[in-house]
């Protein structure tokens, strides 16, 4: 395994712990690939996948404070409550139940957690809150123990058939995967491929009880709200609201910089929206504060893939729902590359080919703009509680 940097420095060392059964694209998008069950298997897949991750952390003895309370999605304004009523009707024509997704009304969405102006909300119990970094380096230990070195400081230069060159060795193997997501574009012949997109999280100081005897999420349930531009947020094992959300600019060129992990505008807005929803946390400390690029494909539809004829496979595009999307692509490969025909090698995401980005300017023009589009419908859904039209308007430049 080669890796630029160090265990753990890319996403999955740094993302909001969410590990959930979201799957980027949609289950009509799925379903346009192969067929209505293949979609639904998918979907199945992913829910099955979080108790995957669980028996590892368990069998690998990985402590990584995995809590399985489900996702709790707050509808906070009219136009959040009629997303949230046709999410749920969505599922049901999917074949999807109570088990899966349903409507929490008001007094029972404010018993998992109490933020301000809650019409109600749907409820999942497809995620698990984990720490990161903790399933991170507990499965770099788990597959070392099994004999897999792991090259860190080695940064890949050139991928070709059967061979992964860096600067100063070239490796030699009979199937090269490339997973380095949102550092893809860096890599040769991949530039259009993905786009990386930044997500920025902030962390408060540990909370003391009374202020979760408020707030809620006694079982550690994932939190976010029915909003155009995503917000995400969990409660850490050691009592801390960790709180994140997109709002950072696309970089001209796809450019991946560790000085874009930080901006302060964002950071600040994420606090902002942090008060909103609980406003006695005033004056608690937010003492961290990082963010990373994820990566986008064209069509939204995370993929992986293993040219037979070449030994070249990748796997990624998971745009922020990677933390459990990747353990399936890990199996799913394994199956590929070990020539055997399973469930997980006839699912519809096997062998897809996003197509690729538009060239810049249009490019940074395109999601920039999306990107604002979603803030301004929020903000304009939030003044008169109806749905906003320029959120629909600006789907096509984002998804
Ligand atoms: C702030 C943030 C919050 C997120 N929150 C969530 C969440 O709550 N739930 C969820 O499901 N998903 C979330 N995501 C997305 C999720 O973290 C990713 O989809 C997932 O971790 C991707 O894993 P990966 O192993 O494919 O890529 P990464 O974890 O990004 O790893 C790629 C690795 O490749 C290395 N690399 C890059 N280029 C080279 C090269 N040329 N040679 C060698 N090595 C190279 C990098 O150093 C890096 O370590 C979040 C992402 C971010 C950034």
């Amino acid at each position: 395994m080669l890796e630029a940097e160090h265990v753990g420095f890319g996403a999955s060392g740094r993302n909001g712990g969410w590990c959930s059964a979201l799957f980027p694209a949609s289950l009509e998008t799925l379903a346009g690939l192969s067929t209505r069950d293949d979609a639904l298997a998918q979907h199945a897949q992913m829910r099955a996948t979080i108790a995957e991750v669980a028996r590892v952390c368990a069998a690998e003895g990985i402590d990584a404070q995995l809590a399985r309370g489900g996702t709790i999605t707050l509808a906070r304004s009219r136009a959040q409550w009629a997303r949230a009523e046709a999410e749920v009707a969505h599922a049901r024509s999917w074949g999807r139940g109570e088990d899966d997704v349903r409507l929490l009304g008001r007094a029972e969405a404010d018993a998992v957690l109490t933020a301000t102006g809650t019409l109600g909300a749907t409820y999942t119990p497809d995620c698990a809150a984990l720490h990161p970094v903790r399933l991170v380096h507990g499965l770099a230990r788990a597959v070392e123990a099994r004999g897999v070195v792991i090259h860190e400081h080695t940064r890949v230069t050139a991928i070709d058939p059967g061979v992964a060159g860096c600067a100063h060795a070239t490796v030699r193997a009979d199937h090269v995967v490339v997973a380095t997501e949102g550092y893809t574009p860096a890599l040769p012949g991949r530039r259009r491929s993905v786009v990386p997109v930044y997500s920025l999280i902030i962390a408060t100081e540990p909370l003391p009880e009374s202020a979760w005897e408020s707030i809620g999420l006694r079982r550690r349930e994932t939190f976010t709200d029915h909003r155009h531009l995503i917000i995400y947020g969990q409660r850490t094992a050691d009592d801390r609201l960790v709180f994140g959300g997109r709002g950072a600019p696309y970089h001209f060129g796809s450019r991946v910089r560790p000085e874009f992990d930080r901006d302060e505008r964002v950071f600040a807005s994420l606090h902002a929206t942090l008060l909103d929803l609980f406003p006695h946390l005033r004056g608690t400390r937010v003492t961290h504060a990082w963010g990373g690029p994820l990566a986008i494909p064209r069509d939204w539809m995370a993929s992986v893939d293993l040219d037979r004829r070449t030994g070249l496979a990748r796997a990624g595009g998971y745009v922020g729902d990677g933390v459990s999307t990747t353990n399936l692509a890990g199996r799913t490969l394994a199956d590929l590359i070990l020539g055997r025909s399973s469930d997980l090698t006839r699912l519809p995401w096997v062998g897809h080919r996003s197509r690729r980005w538009e060239p810049e300017p249009f490019r940074w023009l395109g999601i920039n703009a999306g990107l604002r589009a979603m803030a301004l419908a929020d903000r304009e859904e939030a003044i008169t509680g109806r749905p906003s039209r320029i959120a629909r308007l600006a789907a096509p430049l984002l998804g």
